[in-house]
């Protein structure tokens, strides 16, 4: 069986694959083919790759694949390049994206979105978003010290005393909790929000002030699946009033609020930025997806009144030689299960009863096949 692994394009710095997973996918059998300078913006040469086991092929190396490994969703050129039947793992990003899944349903190919695979302990090598959300997290703090002028940890020195920055996170999943340990290692006075009463004891276990409106609503705000949930208007209006006295008093917040399938919750007003000192510093992780903030915008840096908005893009891949590591783990750990090593030869064999497939394939025999996107099971 025949594993390919193509260059990404201008906007995606990551790659599918490293040396590591290479030699893993080898190990089993398997051929793997590299598009030339693939791994080039995550600092991984093709020499790498080919100590690992490689071979380094073009663009059209994937029309006799039957695995591709992407970052990105494949475009519909790009799709109608692999072979029929090929399993296709990649971001696919789904949502709102249906005629993007319709070209990949037309290629025949089936069409795994990784960032559907469940939250639980059997998956858990193979969660992208907790692989790129940590490293996300981590690099919005390091982004925001970057824009603040002054510094994070508190210095007394015989000229004077700096004051610690005061850090605000706005949601505590995997990317909060993470740029909440980030700013508290570089001294920050840290606290932090979320609507899931869970979160509560995590924050605080890292060090961090917890700051909420915790009502009944608030006891009761988690999904089974540990997702928040869409809060009432009500609640939001209280949490709005409580987080406005708290940001004036912030020199950094950084926002990271998700709810999965629906725009980004609108967390911080431009009335509440107004309040803030001059130089404080905004940073939207979920810009690319409605944003928290106010004003943010996609891929920018914003002046807003005495504030800057920071809404950088993909933020795991600027740090994309980790993102790439970690990432590249996550794919060849899933497509490992579907890996057939019995007898001489490995071939690919989808078991779509595993409920890892079953929760994460979207397209098949020419179909969209996922119940979320308009799909029956076949
Ligand atoms: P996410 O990226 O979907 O959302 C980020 C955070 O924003 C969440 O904590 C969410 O509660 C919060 N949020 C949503 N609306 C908000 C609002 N109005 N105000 C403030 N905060 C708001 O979340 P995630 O990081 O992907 O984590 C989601 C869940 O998955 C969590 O329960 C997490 O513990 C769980 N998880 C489980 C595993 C596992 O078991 N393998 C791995 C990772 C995450």
């Amino acid at each position: 069986m025949r594993i390919f692994i193509p260059r990404e394009h201008d906007g995606e710095p990551r790659v599918a694959a490293s040396p590591d997973t290479v030699k893993k996918l080898k190990g089993l059998g398997a051929e793997v083919v590299v598009e030339t300078n693939a791994g080039t913006r995550s600092k991984i040469t093709d020499q790498a790759y080919e100590a690992a086991g490689a071979s380094i092929g073009d663009s059209g190396s994937g029309k006799d694949a039957d695995a591709v490994l992407k970052v990105a969703r494949p475009t519909k050129e790009e799709a109608a390049g692999y072979k029929r039947d090929a399993v296709v793992l990649a971001l696919m990003d789904p949502y709102g994206n249906e005629d993007a899944l319709k070209d990949l349903a037309d290629a025949g190919i089936m069409a795994f979105a990784m960032e559907l695979m469940p939250r639980i302990t059997r998956a858990q090598v193979m969660d992208v978003l907790s692989s790129q959300a940590n490293l996300a997290g981590y690099q919005a703090v390091i982004d925001a010290s970057h824009e603040f002028d002054r510094a994070f940890p508190m210095m007394m020195t015989a000229a004077g005393t700096v004051p610690a920055a005061k850090v605000f996170v706005m949601g505590a999943g995997v990317a909060g909790l993470q740029a909440i340990a980030t700013a508290k290692r570089l001294g920050a006075r840290v606290s932090a929000t979320d609507v899931r009463p869970d979160t509560k004891e995590q924050v605080e276990s890292l060090g961090a002030k917890f700051v909420a409106v915790e009502n009944d609503e608030f006891r009761k705000a988690q999904d089974s699946g540990g997702y928040a949930t869409e809060m009432s208007q009500d609640y939001q209006k209280q949490q709005a009033e409580l987080v406005a006295e708290h940001i004036a008093g912030q020199d950094v917040v950084i926002t990271t609020a998700l709810i999965p399938g629906r725009p980004a919750p609108k967390l911080v007003s431009k009335a509440m930025i107004d309040a803030m000192k001059p130089g404080s510093i905004l940073v939207d992780l979920a810009v690319e997806r409605g944003g928290n903030v106010e004003g943010s915008r996609p891929g920018e840096i914003v002046e807003a009144g005495p504030a800057r908005i920071v809404g950088y893009r993909n933020v795991s891949g600027r740090i994309a030689a980790s993102a790439s590591l970690l990432y590249a783990k996550n794919l060849s750990s899933f497509l490992e299960t579907m890996i057939d090593k019995d007898g001489g030869t490995p071939s690919l064999k989808v078991d779509f009863e595993d409920p890892l497939v079953k929760a994460t394939l979207l397209t098949r025999d020419g179909r969209v096949v996922h119940e979320k996107f308009g799909g029956a099971s076949l």
